[in-house]
């Protein structure tokens, strides 16, 4: 795949042009979708003060899925970025190369970015980093109808501004790269920070990624994330562009990071769920029943009966629920462990998920080791500011998260039939809103 690029003051954009051997559709879901990749950066950014390492890994993450042997950017990249892409043996080689091109580094008084969404866990980790950093929120801009309300997002963007920090937000249609609509890969939504790096003066780029996708609390085992194909891969990359990630919640569960907003004066903002209206979430999607649950369970508000029938009362939740494991199945055990109710559908939920069997405890504490993913020069900074929030694990509470493994759950058949109950009655109980 060739890639142009096209850029005055104000608007950049790429232009994707694949060849015969490039992979137009990756798997049965995904496809390459729009050729044409449109970012509104700030009108004082010159677009020739890019560094070419910076726009070739906004490429990569632009492109990475559909890229079937050669990736060509349309400016040569640094011998270091080159060489560190090699020496990963992905399936593409990446060029034209510049020997002569110095790679990039800050200059002084860099910075942090923040890729920030305005949900909690960016929230969380934008409390956590230094006040200087620079949070950046890519805008996808609505094409079609959409269930997807920018309106919350928006609003927390304007509360951070608010708050001192500077915030940028950039509107920018990269998602439609792929078909269906969404990240080509899961850091993508950095390109609009990396693109700005030198313009803001960044020294690495931080994400909200919490510890269930990090080391895999949310899903069916542990994995050793810091040596693991993602960090390794990704990670590996950002560094080699000068630009190191900085991950402040990834030894943080979603437990953690909902604290965390609960205490900080940064929290009022964020919101997860992406339908409803500001301070109006939709309270008819995934994610806003198991946050329900969650943070009755962190503030110890023990739910009515009327309550729970309306909580109860989602299509999307029932759907996610019939699944074996449950997406961040442990945030539902740990909040079930510490709700009482006599309430049915409840009940039923409590026993699927072993919430009266498990506290977890450890989900509201910080996995120290996770240090590790953060540039050193901002470790004791953004250390202390978690433990004003969280406890830290200690040696019983690791060996716990290390050995989390689902395997046992996922094969038991007591479950498959706690599943089944569940699902039956509660999709017998949905009314219409
Ligand atoms: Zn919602």
């Amino acid at each position: 795949m060739k890639v142009k690029m096209n850029a005055t003051h104000g608007l950049f954009s790429l232009i994707l042009e694949p060849d015969e051997l490039d992979i137009l559709k990756p798997n049965e879901k995904v496809s390459l979708g729009s050729k044409m990749v449109e970012i509104n950066l700030p009108w004082q950014l010159d677009p020739d003060t890019i560094h070419p390492d910076h726009l070739a890994l906004c490429i990569m993450m632009i492109t990475h899925p559909f890229v079937g042997k050669v990736l060509t950017f349309p400016k040569p990249v640094s011998q270091r970025f080159y060489d560190f892409h090699h020496s990963k043996s992905t399936r593409y080689t990446i060029g034209p190369v510049d020997e002569t091109l110095e790679p990039w580094s800050p200059s002084e008084n860099s910075r942090p970015g923040l890729a920030f969404s305005g949900g909690v866990d960016s929230t969380a980790a934008l409390a956590l980093m230094p006040p200087t950093t620079a949070a950046i929120f890519m805008d996808r801009p609505i094409r079609k109808k959409s269930l997807y309300d920018k309106d919350a997002a928006h609003h927390s963007c304007l509360e951070v501004e608010r708050l001192g920090y500077d915030m940028h937000v950039i509107l920018c249609d990269l998602e439609y790269v792929r078909s269906p609509v969404g990240f080509p890969v899961d850091v993508a939504n950095s390109v609009p920070a990396v693109l700005m790096a030198e313009y803001l003066n960044l020294d690495c780029i931080g994400f909200g990624t919490i510890m269930e996708s990090t080391y895999g609390t949310g899903h069916r085992r542990y994995r050793d994330y810091p040596n693991g194909n993602h960090y390794t891969l990704w990670g590996g990359l950002f560094k080699a562009a000068g630009l190191p990630f900085i991950l402040p919640v990834a030894g943080i569960s979603e437990v953690g990071t909902s604290m965390i907003v609960n205490k900080a004066p940064l929290g009022t903002l964020s919101q997860s769920c992406m339908r409803g209206t500001w301070k109006k979430p939709c309270l008819n999607c995934w994610k806003c029943f198991r946050k329900q649950l969650l943070d009755n369970a962190i503030l110890g508000n023990q739910p009515d009966s009327n309550y729970l029938d309306d909580i109860f009362n989602n299509k999307e939740a029932s759907l996610f629920l019939s699944r074996i494991p449950i997406k961040h199945e442990n945030i539902l055990t740990w909040s079930t462990h510490r709700l009482e109710s006599e309430h049915e559908l409840y009940k039923l939920l409590k026993e699927r998920v072993r919430g009266a069997e498990d506290a977890l405890d450890w989900l509201g504490k910080w996995y120290s080791p996770s240090i590790e993913l953060m540039p050193e020069k901002y470790r004791s900074g953004v250390k202390e500011k978690i433990l004003k929030y969280l406890s830290i694990m200690d040696l019983e509470d690791e060996n716990k998260l290390m050995s989390w493994d689902m395997k046992d759950l996922i094969e038991s058949d007591t479950v498959a039939q706690q599943s089944e109950s569940l699902t039956n009655q509660m999709s017998a109980a949905l009314k219409p809103r």
